[in-house]
């Protein structure tokens, strides 16, 4: 489920996981929670392109 969330499932296995979340409620709710918490999806893109900075940044 949190895998699906931070998008590391690939395309099979997000197909079916989408299917399978069309009929199941209690996924549904819990992606809706994952969606809700604030900064959880932005929070680790920007952890990864602060790395990808301090690389490339001369310090
Ligand atoms: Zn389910």
């Amino acid at each position: 489920m949190a895998a699906y969330a931070l998008g590391v499932l690939d395309e099979e296995d997000h197909e079916a996981f989408q299917s399978h979340l069309m009929t199941c409620e209690e996924c549904q709710v819990e992606l809706r929670e994952l969606s809700e918490v604030p900064g959880f999806l932005d929070g680790v893109k920007r952890d990864r392109s602060n790395a990808l900075d301090d690389d490339r940044m001369p310090h």
